[in-house]
């Protein structure tokens, strides 16, 4: 974190108001913290993505904590598979209250959307794009880590992609810490659960790096089925979802889950084959998940490994 502390106030640059700069074209999206809009450049014209994000209530101005997110965000979107920051603008809503427009590369689409295109065509999402996309995926989540930063809410919805070129892009980096981290969405739609690790609903208090790949493997079986893994409406079905395909969990194959705050007794399942749930994967990538699935944070394979995993041997990475 401190790597990224120095020259974070002058990644903020003051105007009268952002939206001098930039004429809004029309919402595209309604993110947890905010609306995003697509944007003209007044200045040089080109189109990007403008995030309105509110801190918190009884702050008055930037706090510096914030500004140093923002330099982290800013350092981690030099990797290309992290949405690029452009640029920081700090202005005041009607209410006097500070806001910051955060100013991102324009992406055409996300993933949420790319898999419903294929629902809705009865397609199945062709195994090469599968490849890749989960590459990409692995590739920005491993650039993060390896900077000691957690997503923590990786999902369709904030993996944004280039649909010509089949680029992924991880978006919402950083702002879980940076922002007011909020129960409900903006637009009052309820978190989404689905990709939550079990350590986590499970109430750890350290958790790491294995909390985002355990999304990485959720979002892997979504784009080979079309359909969410473990589709939990609270965070108990959440569980019993995760349970009645991988086994109530134990002791035995994961030391210390029963001390863990939200352990209660459940329902005893017998784990099943990944293959009867997840179709259209084959032998490796169905090896692949599975490590992804681990149970016990420690045995689940990081990022980095899962890049060097034989599910990717024939893609030509030097491509991505
Ligand atoms: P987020 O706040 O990142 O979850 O964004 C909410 C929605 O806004 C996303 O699902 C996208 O549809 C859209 N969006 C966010 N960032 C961008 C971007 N850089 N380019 C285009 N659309 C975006």
């Amino acid at each position: 974190m401190e790597k990224a502390g120095g020259g974070a106030a002058a990644a903020t640059n003051t105007v009268v108001s952002a939206m001098d700069a930039f004429e809004k074209l029309e919402k595209v999206g309604e993110g947890t913290y905010g609306k995003v809009y697509r944007a003209r450049e007044r200045a040089t014209g080109k189109i990007v993505a403008l995030k309105k994000t509110r801190l918190h209530e009884d702050d008055e101005g930037v706090p510096p904590t914030t500004l140093r997110e923002v330099s982290i965000l800013r350092m981690l979107s030099r990797d290309p598979h992290v949405v690029r920051l452009l640029d920081v603008k700090q202005g005041q809503n009607k209410q006097g209250k500070t806001v910051l427009y955060l100013v991102f590369e324009y992406m055409d689409t996300d993933l949420k959307k790319f898999i419903r295109s294929f629902r809705q065509t009865g397609e199945n999402i062709p195994v090469k794009n599968v490849q890749s996309l989960m590459y990409q995926l692995c590739k920005g989540v491993a650039f993060c880590h390896g900077h000691g930063v957690l997503h923590r809410d990786l999902k369709p919805h904030n993996l944004l992609m280039d649909r010509k070129t089949m680029m992924l892009k991880i978006a919402d980096l950083g702002l879980a810490r940076a922002f007011t981290l909020p129960i409900k969405k903006y637009t009052h739609e309820i978190l989404t659960l689905w990709y939550r690790a079990p350590e986590v609903l499970l109430g750890a208090t350290h958790y790491s790096t294995a909390v985002d790949v355990w999304s990485v493997g959720c979002i892997f079986a979504e784009l080979a089925t079309k359909q969410p893994l473990f589709p939990g409406d609270s965070e108990l079905q959440q569980l019993l979802h995760i349970f009645r395909l991988l086994g109530t969990p134990n002791e035995e194959m994961w030391p210390g889950v029963s001390n863990l705050m939200n352990w209660h007794e459940y329902p005893q399942w017998k784990s099943q084959s990944l293959s009867s749930a997840v179709t259209n994967l084959e032998k490796d990538g169905l090896d692949l998940l599975s490590q992804m699935l681990q149970y016990d944070p420690s045995k689940r394979i990081s990022a980095k490994k899962a890049m060097e995993h034989p599910y990717f041997d024939e893609l030509e990475k030097e491509c991505l």
